[in-house]
Protein backbone atom coordinates (compact mmCIF):
# COMPACT_ATOMS: atom_id res chain seq x y z
CA UNK A 1 0.00 0.00 0.00
CA UNK A 2 1.62 3.43 -1.00
CA UNK A 3 2.15 5.54 2.05
CA UNK A 4 1.77 9.17 2.07
CA UNK A 5 2.69 11.40 4.52
CA UNK A 6 -1.12 12.58 4.86
CA UNK A 7 -3.17 9.09 5.54
CA UNK A 8 -5.94 8.54 3.49
CA UNK A 9 -9.91 7.02 4.95
CA UNK A 10 -12.59 6.24 2.78
CA UNK A 11 -16.28 6.85 4.32
CA UNK A 12 -19.19 5.12 2.48
CA UNK A 13 -22.63 6.63 2.67
CA UNK A 14 -23.15 10.74 3.40
CA UNK A 15 -25.70 10.44 6.17
CA UNK A 16 -25.32 11.81 9.47
CA UNK A 17 -22.85 8.67 9.87
CA UNK A 18 -20.94 8.86 7.16
CA UNK A 19 -20.88 12.74 7.87
CA UNK A 20 -19.66 12.33 11.86
CA UNK A 21 -16.85 9.68 10.75
CA UNK A 22 -15.48 12.14 8.17
CA UNK A 23 -15.73 15.12 10.25
CA UNK A 24 -13.60 13.29 13.22
CA UNK A 25 -11.34 11.41 11.00
CA UNK A 26 -10.18 14.69 9.07
CA UNK A 27 -9.79 15.88 12.93
CA UNK A 28 -7.79 13.79 13.61
CA UNK A 29 -5.65 14.24 10.80
CA UNK A 30 -7.06 12.29 7.59
CA UNK A 31 -7.42 12.96 4.05
CA UNK A 32 -11.15 11.58 3.54
CA UNK A 33 -12.79 11.01 0.82
CA UNK A 34 -16.93 10.40 1.15
CA UNK A 35 -18.70 8.06 -1.17
CA UNK A 36 -22.22 8.24 -1.84
CA UNK A 37 -24.28 6.71 -4.10
CA UNK A 38 -27.00 9.55 -4.56
CA UNK A 39 -26.42 12.67 -5.92
CA UNK A 40 -27.53 13.80 -2.64
CA UNK A 41 -28.18 11.65 1.06
CA UNK A 42 -31.78 10.55 0.77
CA UNK A 43 -31.47 8.14 3.03
CA UNK A 44 -32.82 8.32 7.22
CA UNK A 45 -31.06 10.94 7.67
CA UNK A 46 -33.14 13.33 5.52
CA UNK A 47 -36.49 11.55 6.42
CA UNK A 48 -36.11 12.63 10.23
CA UNK A 49 -37.21 15.15 12.76
CA UNK A 50 -34.34 16.97 13.07
CA UNK A 51 -34.49 16.35 16.90
CA UNK A 52 -31.05 16.13 18.91
CA UNK A 53 -33.35 13.97 21.84
CA UNK A 54 -30.95 13.95 25.25
CA UNK A 55 -34.30 13.27 26.62
CA UNK A 56 -34.77 9.59 25.33
CA UNK A 57 -31.10 8.44 26.07
CA UNK A 58 -30.44 6.46 29.38
CA UNK A 59 -27.98 8.20 32.35
CA UNK A 60 -24.54 7.54 31.68
CA UNK A 61 -22.89 6.48 28.64
CA UNK A 62 -25.35 7.44 25.99
CA UNK A 63 -26.49 10.38 27.58
CA UNK A 64 -22.95 12.02 27.94
CA UNK A 65 -22.58 10.49 24.17
CA UNK A 66 -26.34 12.46 23.41
CA UNK A 67 -24.96 15.59 25.17
CA UNK A 68 -21.36 15.79 23.57
CA UNK A 69 -23.36 15.29 20.08
CA UNK A 70 -25.65 17.99 20.88
CA UNK A 71 -22.60 20.91 21.41
CA UNK A 72 -21.06 19.39 18.28
CA UNK A 73 -24.56 20.08 16.67
CA UNK A 74 -25.04 23.69 17.90
CA UNK A 75 -21.24 24.48 17.34
CA UNK A 76 -21.25 23.19 13.62
CA UNK A 77 -24.88 24.98 12.67
CA UNK A 78 -23.00 28.12 13.74
CA UNK A 79 -19.94 27.79 12.04
CA UNK A 80 -21.59 26.62 8.70
CA UNK A 81 -24.89 28.87 9.33
CA UNK A 82 -27.45 26.31 9.49
CA UNK A 83 -30.91 26.83 11.53
CA UNK A 84 -31.08 25.52 14.18
CA UNK A 85 -33.86 26.02 17.49
CA UNK A 86 -33.10 25.02 21.31
CA UNK A 87 -36.33 24.48 21.76
CA UNK A 88 -35.96 22.22 24.39
CA UNK A 89 -38.73 19.42 24.65
CA UNK A 90 -42.44 18.65 26.63
CA UNK A 91 -43.89 15.49 27.01
CA UNK A 92 -47.43 15.62 27.76
CA UNK A 93 -49.22 13.83 30.34
CA UNK A 94 -53.44 12.68 29.70
CA UNK A 95 -53.76 10.87 32.59
CA UNK A 96 -53.31 9.80 36.22
CA UNK A 97 -51.08 6.94 35.26
CA UNK A 98 -48.52 8.89 33.00
CA UNK A 99 -48.37 11.46 35.41
CA UNK A 100 -47.61 9.11 37.66
CA UNK A 101 -44.70 8.04 35.44
CA UNK A 102 -43.49 11.48 35.12
CA UNK A 103 -43.24 11.88 38.75
CA UNK A 104 -41.04 8.47 39.19
CA UNK A 105 -38.89 9.50 35.96
CA UNK A 106 -38.31 12.95 37.94
CA UNK A 107 -37.40 11.49 40.91
CA UNK A 108 -35.27 8.92 39.23
CA UNK A 109 -33.36 11.16 37.13
CA UNK A 110 -33.63 14.79 37.97
CA UNK A 111 -29.83 14.67 39.27
CA UNK A 112 -28.21 13.09 36.27
CA UNK A 113 -30.40 15.54 33.46
CA UNK A 114 -29.68 19.03 32.91
CA UNK A 115 -32.95 21.15 33.17
CA UNK A 116 -35.72 18.41 33.94
CA UNK A 117 -38.92 20.04 35.62
CA UNK A 118 -42.43 18.27 35.78
CA UNK A 119 -45.44 20.55 35.52
CA UNK A 120 -48.84 20.40 36.67
CA UNK A 121 -51.51 21.20 34.75
CA UNK A 122 -52.00 25.23 34.84
CA UNK A 123 -48.33 25.16 33.99
CA UNK A 124 -48.43 23.13 30.95
CA UNK A 125 -51.66 25.29 29.41
CA UNK A 126 -49.72 28.66 30.04
CA UNK A 127 -46.41 27.11 28.27
CA UNK A 128 -47.70 25.41 25.42
CA UNK A 129 -50.81 27.34 23.83
CA UNK A 130 -51.73 24.30 20.99
CA UNK A 131 -51.96 21.62 24.14
CA UNK A 132 -56.14 20.09 24.41
CA UNK A 133 -56.62 21.70 27.55
CA UNK A 134 -59.38 18.24 28.54
CA UNK A 135 -56.52 15.93 27.62
CA UNK A 136 -53.42 17.23 30.35
CA UNK A 137 -52.85 16.72 33.67
CA UNK A 138 -49.31 17.92 33.11
CA UNK A 139 -45.82 17.31 31.17
CA UNK A 140 -42.22 16.58 31.59
CA UNK A 141 -40.33 19.48 30.24
CA UNK A 142 -36.95 19.10 29.35
CA UNK A 143 -34.64 21.62 28.35
CA UNK A 144 -31.25 19.78 26.78
CA UNK A 145 -33.70 19.11 23.20
CA UNK A 146 -32.92 20.88 19.35
CA UNK A 147 -33.94 20.83 16.21
CA UNK A 148 -32.40 20.89 12.91
CA UNK A 149 -34.03 20.87 9.72
CA UNK A 150 -32.30 17.43 8.43
CA UNK A 151 -33.28 18.10 4.79
CA UNK A 152 -31.15 21.12 4.87
CA UNK A 153 -28.28 20.60 7.24
CA UNK A 154 -27.21 17.37 5.81
CA UNK A 155 -27.18 18.87 2.68
CA UNK A 156 -25.36 21.61 3.53
CA UNK A 157 -22.78 20.21 6.10
CA UNK A 158 -20.75 18.34 2.82
CA UNK A 159 -20.01 22.06 1.39
CA UNK A 160 -19.10 23.22 4.64
CA UNK A 161 -16.14 20.65 5.40
CA UNK A 162 -15.43 20.47 1.94
CA UNK A 163 -14.52 23.98 2.33
CA UNK A 164 -12.77 23.80 5.43
CA UNK A 165 -11.04 20.70 6.42
CA UNK A 166 -9.23 17.96 4.42
CA UNK A 167 -12.36 15.71 2.83
CA UNK A 168 -13.74 15.53 -0.05
CA UNK A 169 -17.56 13.96 -0.87
CA UNK A 170 -17.85 12.15 -4.18
CA UNK A 171 -21.80 12.10 -4.69
CA UNK A 172 -23.66 10.05 -7.21
CA UNK A 173 -21.11 7.58 -6.84
CA UNK A 174 -21.69 4.02 -5.76
CA UNK A 175 -19.15 1.66 -4.36
CA UNK A 176 -19.90 -1.62 -4.89
CA UNK A 177 -17.30 -3.54 -3.87
CA UNK A 178 -14.72 -3.27 -0.42
CA UNK A 179 -11.49 -5.17 0.08
CA UNK A 180 -9.29 -4.61 1.99
CA UNK A 181 -7.60 -0.99 2.55
CA UNK A 182 -9.45 -0.27 -0.88
CA UNK A 183 -13.38 0.10 -2.61
CA UNK A 184 -14.28 -0.30 -6.21
CA UNK A 185 -17.12 2.31 -7.61
CA UNK A 186 -19.95 1.54 -9.90
CA UNK A 187 -17.35 3.70 -12.67
CA UNK A 188 -14.89 0.97 -12.00
CA UNK A 189 -12.30 3.21 -10.30
CA UNK A 190 -10.13 1.96 -7.23
CA UNK A 191 -9.55 3.94 -3.85
CA UNK A 192 -6.96 2.87 -1.61
CA UNK A 193 -6.76 4.33 2.02
CA UNK A 194 -5.67 3.08 5.76
CA UNK A 195 -9.34 2.90 6.45
CA UNK A 196 -12.55 2.61 5.20
CA UNK A 197 -15.74 3.20 7.19
CA UNK A 198 -17.95 1.77 5.77
CA UNK A 199 -21.84 4.12 6.85
CA UNK A 200 -24.08 3.03 4.50
CA UNK A 201 -27.32 2.33 7.08
CA UNK A 202 -29.95 0.13 6.23
CA UNK A 203 -28.20 -0.88 3.03
CA UNK A 204 -25.50 -2.85 4.30
CA UNK A 205 -26.91 -5.95 2.59
CA UNK A 206 -25.61 -4.32 -1.11
CA UNK A 207 -22.17 -4.50 0.70
CA UNK A 208 -22.04 -7.35 2.61
CA UNK A 209 -24.84 -9.47 2.12
CA UNK A 210 -24.02 -12.83 3.93
CA UNK A 211 -22.75 -10.72 7.24
CA UNK A 212 -26.13 -8.55 6.90
CA UNK A 213 -28.20 -11.74 6.65
CA UNK A 214 -25.68 -13.22 9.68
CA UNK A 215 -25.96 -10.24 12.11
CA UNK A 216 -28.33 -9.71 15.09
CA UNK A 217 -29.90 -6.96 13.13
CA UNK A 218 -33.30 -5.56 11.97
CA UNK A 219 -34.37 -2.57 10.07
CA UNK A 220 -37.31 -0.31 11.60
CA UNK A 221 -39.86 1.26 8.73
CA UNK A 222 -41.30 4.57 9.55
CA UNK A 223 -44.39 6.28 8.38
CA UNK A 224 -44.01 10.07 8.81
CA UNK A 225 -45.81 13.51 7.48
CA UNK A 226 -45.16 17.01 7.59
CA UNK A 227 -48.20 20.03 7.91
CA UNK A 228 -48.56 22.85 5.95
CA UNK A 229 -47.37 26.18 8.22
CA UNK A 230 -48.67 26.73 11.28
CA UNK A 231 -49.92 30.08 12.75
CA UNK A 232 -48.44 29.06 16.41
CA UNK A 233 -44.75 28.41 17.29
CA UNK A 234 -44.53 25.36 19.21
CA UNK A 235 -40.99 23.78 21.06
CA UNK A 236 -40.31 20.17 20.32
CA UNK A 237 -43.35 17.60 21.50
CA UNK A 238 -44.29 13.92 22.87
CA UNK A 239 -46.98 12.38 24.44
CA UNK A 240 -47.14 9.79 26.87
CA UNK A 241 -47.28 6.85 24.20
CA UNK A 242 -43.17 7.69 23.92
CA UNK A 243 -42.43 6.43 27.50
CA UNK A 244 -43.18 2.72 25.59
CA UNK A 245 -40.06 4.06 23.15
CA UNK A 246 -37.41 5.50 24.59
CA UNK A 247 -34.90 3.73 26.69
CA UNK A 248 -34.66 6.29 29.57
CA UNK A 249 -37.90 5.23 30.75
CA UNK A 250 -36.91 1.42 31.11
CA UNK A 251 -37.78 -0.16 34.38
CA UNK A 252 -39.42 3.23 35.60
CA UNK A 253 -41.93 1.44 38.18
CA UNK A 254 -45.40 1.96 36.66
CA UNK A 255 -43.89 0.84 32.89
CA UNK A 256 -45.18 -2.16 33.02
CA UNK A 257 -48.69 -1.30 34.33
CA UNK A 258 -48.84 1.36 31.66
CA UNK A 259 -47.82 -0.90 28.76
CA UNK A 260 -50.83 -2.76 29.69
CA UNK A 261 -52.77 0.08 29.82
CA UNK A 262 -51.86 1.23 26.30
CA UNK A 263 -52.41 -2.95 24.85
CA UNK A 264 -56.28 -2.78 26.16
CA UNK A 265 -56.84 1.46 25.02
CA UNK A 266 -54.79 1.94 22.41
CA UNK A 267 -54.14 -1.55 20.86
CA UNK A 268 -54.09 -0.42 17.11
CA UNK A 269 -51.33 2.18 18.31
CA UNK A 270 -49.10 -0.36 20.15
CA UNK A 271 -49.48 -3.26 17.07
CA UNK A 272 -48.27 -0.51 14.78
CA UNK A 273 -45.35 0.76 17.49
CA UNK A 274 -47.26 3.93 17.12
CA UNK A 275 -45.85 7.20 19.57
CA UNK A 276 -46.05 11.11 18.96
CA UNK A 277 -43.19 13.38 18.04
CA UNK A 278 -43.77 16.54 16.92
CA UNK A 279 -41.03 19.36 15.44
CA UNK A 280 -41.75 22.54 13.76
CA UNK A 281 -38.80 23.93 11.38
CA UNK A 282 -38.31 27.42 10.49
CA UNK A 283 -40.93 27.47 7.84
CA UNK A 284 -43.59 26.78 11.42
CA UNK A 285 -44.33 23.11 9.50
CA UNK A 286 -44.62 20.59 11.66
CA UNK A 287 -43.12 17.00 11.37
CA UNK A 288 -45.61 14.45 12.43
CA UNK A 289 -44.68 10.62 13.14
CA UNK A 290 -44.15 7.88 13.57
CA UNK A 291 -45.11 4.52 13.31
CA UNK A 292 -42.83 1.39 13.84
CA UNK A 293 -43.10 -1.87 11.81
CA UNK A 294 -39.73 -4.39 11.99
CA UNK A 295 -38.07 -7.29 9.45
CA UNK A 296 -35.45 -7.34 6.68
CA UNK A 297 -38.21 -6.52 4.13
CA UNK A 298 -40.38 -3.53 3.61
CA UNK A 299 -42.90 -2.83 1.34
CA UNK A 300 -42.57 0.68 -0.21
CA UNK A 301 -46.62 1.01 0.27
CA UNK A 302 -47.32 3.62 3.22
CA UNK A 303 -50.42 3.18 4.98
CA UNK A 304 -53.22 5.98 4.84
CA UNK A 305 -54.63 4.04 8.18
CA UNK A 306 -51.64 4.16 10.48
CA UNK A 307 -51.22 7.62 9.15
CA UNK A 308 -55.06 8.24 10.21
CA UNK A 309 -53.52 6.39 14.10
CA UNK A 310 -51.33 8.68 14.47
CA UNK A 311 -53.21 12.05 13.43
CA UNK A 312 -55.98 10.58 15.59
CA UNK A 313 -53.71 10.45 18.69
CA UNK A 314 -52.35 14.22 17.91
CA UNK A 315 -55.23 15.72 17.65
CA UNK A 316 -56.63 13.91 21.08
CA UNK A 317 -53.10 15.54 22.81
CA UNK A 318 -53.03 18.98 20.99
CA UNK A 319 -55.27 20.88 19.56
CA UNK A 320 -54.30 22.95 16.43
CA UNK A 321 -56.33 25.15 14.46
CA UNK A 322 -56.91 24.14 10.27
CA UNK A 323 -53.60 21.52 10.64
CA UNK A 324 -53.59 20.08 6.53
CA UNK A 325 -50.84 17.31 5.63
CA UNK A 326 -48.32 19.16 3.11
CA UNK A 327 -46.20 15.85 2.60
CA UNK A 328 -46.08 11.92 3.80
CA UNK A 329 -42.79 9.75 3.20
CA UNK A 330 -41.29 6.42 5.11
CA UNK A 331 -38.25 6.06 6.48
CA UNK A 332 -36.31 3.48 7.43
CA UNK A 333 -33.02 2.39 9.89
CA UNK A 334 -30.94 -0.59 10.75
CA UNK A 335 -31.58 -1.51 14.14
CA UNK A 336 -29.26 -3.81 16.68
CA UNK A 337 -31.50 -6.47 17.77
CA UNK A 338 -28.45 -7.12 20.57
CA UNK A 339 -29.21 -4.22 22.94
CA UNK A 340 -25.90 -2.53 22.13
CA UNK A 341 -25.91 0.67 21.45
CA UNK A 342 -23.64 0.90 18.63
CA UNK A 343 -21.62 -1.73 16.03
CA UNK A 344 -18.16 -1.16 15.69
CA UNK A 345 -16.70 -4.36 13.41
CA UNK A 346 -13.42 -4.45 11.81
CA UNK A 347 -14.87 -6.85 8.98
CA UNK A 348 -11.82 -6.67 6.77
CA UNK A 349 -8.32 -5.63 7.55
CA UNK A 350 -8.94 -1.54 7.50
CA UNK A 351 -12.45 -2.00 6.88
CA UNK A 352 -14.65 -1.12 9.44
CA UNK A 353 -18.52 -0.90 9.62
CA UNK A 354 -20.06 1.85 12.26
CA UNK A 355 -23.97 1.71 12.51
CA UNK A 356 -26.26 0.76 15.14
CA UNK A 357 -27.61 4.28 16.66
CA UNK A 358 -31.00 3.02 15.36
CA UNK A 359 -33.34 5.49 16.04
CA UNK A 360 -31.50 8.36 17.35
CA UNK A 361 -28.67 8.83 14.87
CA UNK A 362 -29.18 12.25 14.83
CA UNK A 363 -28.60 12.33 18.70
CA UNK A 364 -26.10 10.21 18.98
CA UNK A 365 -23.85 10.34 15.82
CA UNK A 366 -21.65 13.02 15.94
CA UNK A 367 -20.65 11.67 20.22
CA UNK A 368 -20.49 8.08 18.40
CA UNK A 369 -17.69 8.75 16.40
CA UNK A 370 -15.47 10.91 18.72
CA UNK A 371 -16.24 7.69 21.37
CA UNK A 372 -15.30 4.95 19.16
CA UNK A 373 -12.65 6.67 16.63
CA UNK A 374 -9.96 4.98 18.73
CA UNK A 375 -10.60 1.98 18.40
CA UNK A 376 -10.29 1.90 14.52
CA UNK A 377 -7.37 4.32 14.74
CA UNK A 378 -5.75 3.44 17.75
C1 LIG B 1 -38.50 8.50 9.97
C2 LIG B 1 -37.30 8.62 10.87
C3 LIG B 1 -37.30 9.56 11.90
C4 LIG B 1 -36.18 9.67 12.72
N1 LIG B 1 -36.12 10.70 13.61
C5 LIG B 1 -34.96 10.91 14.31
C6 LIG B 1 -34.80 12.09 15.11
O1 LIG B 1 -35.62 13.00 15.10
N2 LIG B 1 -33.70 12.16 15.89
C7 LIG B 1 -32.72 11.21 15.86
O2 LIG B 1 -31.77 11.31 16.63
N3 LIG B 1 -32.78 10.17 15.01
C8 LIG B 1 -33.87 10.00 14.23
N4 LIG B 1 -33.96 8.95 13.36
C9 LIG B 1 -32.81 8.07 13.22
C10 LIG B 1 -31.75 8.68 12.30
O3 LIG B 1 -32.35 9.36 11.23
C11 LIG B 1 -30.83 7.55 11.82
O4 LIG B 1 -30.26 6.89 12.94
C12 LIG B 1 -29.68 8.12 10.98
O5 LIG B 1 -30.16 8.96 9.97
C13 LIG B 1 -28.85 7.00 10.38
O6 LIG B 1 -27.83 7.60 9.66
P1 LIG B 1 -26.89 6.78 8.68
O7 LIG B 1 -25.89 7.75 8.18
O8 LIG B 1 -26.43 5.54 9.36
O9 LIG B 1 -27.86 6.26 7.52
P2 LIG B 1 -28.46 7.00 6.25
O10 LIG B 1 -28.91 8.38 6.54
O11 LIG B 1 -29.48 6.07 5.69
O12 LIG B 1 -27.24 7.15 5.27
C14 LIG B 1 -26.66 6.07 4.58
C15 LIG B 1 -26.18 6.61 3.24
O13 LIG B 1 -25.40 5.61 2.60
C16 LIG B 1 -25.65 5.70 1.20
N5 LIG B 1 -25.24 4.41 0.60
C17 LIG B 1 -25.80 3.20 0.80
N6 LIG B 1 -25.13 2.26 0.13
C18 LIG B 1 -24.13 2.88 -0.54
C19 LIG B 1 -23.11 2.46 -1.43
N7 LIG B 1 -22.96 1.15 -1.75
N8 LIG B 1 -22.27 3.38 -1.96
C20 LIG B 1 -22.38 4.69 -1.62
N9 LIG B 1 -23.34 5.16 -0.80
C21 LIG B 1 -24.20 4.26 -0.25
C22 LIG B 1 -27.15 5.97 1.13
O14 LIG B 1 -27.51 6.52 -0.11
C23 LIG B 1 -27.34 6.92 2.30
O15 LIG B 1 -27.27 8.29 1.91
C24 LIG B 1 -35.07 8.81 12.54
C25 LIG B 1 -35.10 7.85 11.52
C26 LIG B 1 -36.18 7.77 10.67
C27 LIG B 1 -36.18 6.78 9.55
Amino acid sequence: MKISSQPKAIVVGAGILGIAYAKTLAARGYHVDVFEKSEKAVGSSIRNFGMIWPIGQPAGTLYDRAIKSRSIWIELCKSAKIWHKKTGSFQVLSNPLEFELGKEFLERESNHREGLQLLDKSETLAALSIVNKSNTMGAIYSGTEIIVESREAIRVIPDFLTETQAIKFHFSTAVVEVMPNKIRTAMNKTYEAEIVVICNGYELNLLYPSFFKTSPITISHLQMLRSERITATIPALCAGLSFLHYKSYDKLPSLAIYEHWVKDNYPKHFFHGIHLLVSQNYQNQLTIGDSHDYGLHHDPFQIESVDQLILDYLNEIFDIPDLKMAQRWTGQYLKLKNNSSEWIQEIENGVWVANGPGGAGMTLSFGMAEDTISQMIG
